[in-house]
């Protein structure tokens, strides 16, 4: 059995004032069930945020690191650093990444591998851009990503993996995909998973859909047979927004 597992992006967003703040509130809204939740916060506010959500159950992501472990490469940040400071979960490939910072499958891959040495479970961003969907070829973009991503990962690692599918056009466009066009492509996800690695391990793989989920689009989005999940941007960045979400 899957289990639900909803995470928020803030992206570059809040101090770590904001943070600790949001954290505080939060907890007053939360109550732990069978939902994994986890907020993926910018590298100042990681350890602050560990502190804050210490013992509550929500867990704590990066968004991004190098997947070199230590160098000269001025501005980095390695997988021993989170490491460190117990950092859960790290967001790799995210499609703003991919876009503004030469993100490739090729070093997407090479994170994951450094993701999981760490004992950090990667969740690898995959989505296609408009132009891409509009042609047909979403499918086939998508299956090279996640085969070039997830490249020598073992069974075990791959099980632990978490993908999630975000159409570029609908990142912070307020334009959500339908519910059966991201069931659609997360079916597909499953199944390059299930081609790659055989049923029991894509039966495990937790697939997110993630592109402006709100409060009230999570629940239908959430009933879909093969979407485990969210990672959720804008719609994470206020306690009473977000809550609405982890309780879908
Ligand atoms: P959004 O962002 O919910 O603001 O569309 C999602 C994401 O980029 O992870």
């Amino acid at each position: 059995m899957r289990k639900p597992f909803i995470a928020g992006n803030w992206k570059m967003f809040k101090t770590t004032k904001e943070a600790v703040a949001f954290a505080e509130t939060f907890r007053t809204l939360y109550e732990p069930s069978d939902v994994r939740v986890a907020i993926c916060a910018p590298f100042t506010q990681l350890a602050a945020l560990k502190q804050a959500f210490a013992g509550s159950g929500v867990g704590v992501g990066a968004q991004n690191m190098h997947f070199e472990e230590s160098g000269a490469f001025t501005g980095e940040i390695s997988a021993p650093m989170l490491q460190e400071i117990g950092v859960d979960y790290v967001i790799i490939g995210h499609s703003e990444r991919r876009q503004y910072f030469a993100e490739s499958d090729e070093t997407v891959n090479k994170k994951l591998h450094k993701a999981f040495a760490a004992g950090i479970t990667p969740i690898l961003c995959v989505g296609e851009v408009l132009e891409q969907r509009d042609a047909g070829q979403a499918l086939d973009v998508v299956k090279a990503q996640v085969e070039g991503g997830v490249a020598g990962l073992s069974s075990e690692q791959a099980k632990s993996l978490v993908i999630a599918y975000e159409p570029v056009w609908a990142i912070g466009t307020g334009r959500t995909a339908t519910p059966q066009q991201a069931q659609e492509m997360c079916a597909h996800i499953r199944s390059v998973i299930c081609g790659l690695y055989g049923s029991e391990v894509s039966e495990e793989v937790v697939i997110q859909y993630g592109g402006s989920v709100k409060p009230n689009n999570a629940s239908e989005l959430m009933d879909m047979e093969d979407i485990d999940g969210a990672l959720v941007g804008g719609a994470s960045l206020k306690p009473e927004d977000f809550i609405q979400i982890v309780q879908f």
